[in-house]
């Protein structure tokens, strides 16, 4: 006899994580290695681990990420070891610069998550998020429900986001995708604070058009190396597409520049900082942890580094492993970005540079 839904699905776990971004797949990957029975949930799992905007994980020498992707790995995160693997990460002429291929990366991420002990991954977007008897109670889109005693919410630039795209503002979690604005307002209506949040991308261009001698200018980066695509990295151009474009042929070997993905921004929603404990679980909601750009992070790094530590609170609420110690961060950069989403009323924060007000 065929089976109820309900029998083949199991609906309670230890930790359930929202969202497969960078932040989401640590925490879900430490969560589940520290032995609590996890499930991840995201929109479209084409695009787990997926770099939103850029290529360009690191900046070059002086950018504080290489010490913090050391720090990552020697707590045992996962994206340090991915960026390491064959075909992933390369470098250009900009010394200590780190590029990844994006689309390589994401389905690094999504191998390691579908091949975790104790870990599930499932499309679906969650609507609902409620206090239960002893932890949480989601519901998604479909009308499916699950339990779990501790709850990441790593939910990227999607809650209640709006691209922003000449000059018009419509729903977009990123471009072309849902945003969550059941979640959003399902938090909020919980009295959790939360702030808007500012991202945008540049514009990416065609290669043909591009004079071959600027390919190696460290405005321009391929994006990928089996495309034909350039994104055209420190260029920021805004407005609709003509003026974009008429803004990039002012520039010397662009004169005959294609845009193939104008640059557009992003606007959603974030953790407050008064909102937000040192160890990311949301105050006054036990078991509930923000992690990445829903905490108020600025980069894909440091969404990876918030996610990691999330997911090993969340499994120690749920009662697996050791909670993450904040004393053995001090004098460290995840610790310093700690304290910056719990203190810094400004999103999104960052450790990348010393400056403690720029993204
Ligand atoms: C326009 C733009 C420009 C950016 N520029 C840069 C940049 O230059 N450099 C940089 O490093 N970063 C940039 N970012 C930020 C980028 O989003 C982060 O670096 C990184 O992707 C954040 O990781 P995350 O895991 O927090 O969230 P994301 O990578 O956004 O992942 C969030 C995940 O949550 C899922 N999700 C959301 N809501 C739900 C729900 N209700 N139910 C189920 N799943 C859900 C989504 O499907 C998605 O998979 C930019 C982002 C945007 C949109």
């Amino acid at each position: 006899m065929e089976k109820e839904p309900e029998e083949i699905i199991a609906s309670d776990y230890d930790v359930i994580v929202v969202g497969a971004g960078p932040s989401g797949c640590e925490a879900a990957l430490a969560a589940a290695r520290a032995g609590a029975q996890t499930l991840c949930l995201s929109i479209n799992l084409d695009m787990v681990g997926y770099p939103t905007a850029t290529p360009v994980l690191v900046d070059d020498s002086d950018d504080r990420r290489h010490a913090l992707l050391a720090e990552l790995d020697g707590f045992g995160a996962e994206l340090p070891g991915l960026l390491h693997t064959d075909g992933i990460s390369g470098r250009d002429g900009v010394a200590g610069r780190v590029l990844v291929d994006r689309r390589r990366l994401g389905l690094a991420w999504k191998e390691q998550l579908e091949s975790e002990e104790g870990l599930a991954l499932r499309q679906a977007l969650v609507t609902s998020l409620i206090p239960g008897k002893s932890g949480w109670k989601l519901e998604t889109k479909l009308r499916e429900h699950f339990t779990a005693r501790a709850v990441v919410v790593a939910a990227g630039t999607f809650l209640n986001g709006r691209v922003i795209d000449a000059g018009e503002t419509s729903p977009g979690g990123r471009w072309a995708e849902i945003p969550a604005n059941y979640l959003a307002k399902c938090l909020q209506m919980q009295d959790i604070k939360l702030v808007d949040i500012w991202a945008r991308t540049s514009p990416r261009l065609s290669s043909r058009g591009i004079d071959e001698k600027l390919l190696g200018d460290p405005r321009l980066r391929r994006d990928g190396e089996q495309l034909g695509e350039v994104l055209a990295f420190t260029l920021e151009t805004d407005g609709n597409r003509t003026g974009q474009l008429q803004a990039l042929r002012q520039n010397k070997g662009l004169t005959q520049a294609w845009i193939t993905r104008p640059s557009y921004s992003i606007l959603h929603l974030g953790l407050a900082a008064e909102q937000a404990g040192k160890n990311l679980e949301v105050i006054g909601k036990p078991g509930l942890f923000f992690a990445g750009r829903a905490a108020g992070s600025c980069n894909y790094t440091e969404a990876a580094a918030l996610g990691f530590i999330a997911g090993i609170n969340a499994a120690h609420r749920a009662g697996h492993g050791a909670a993450s110690q904040p004393l053995s961060f001090s004098n460290t950069l995840v610790g310093q970005l700690l304290n910056r989403v719990a203190h810094k009323d400004i999103r999104p924060v960052t450790v990348r540079i010393d400056d403690e007000s720029g993204c």
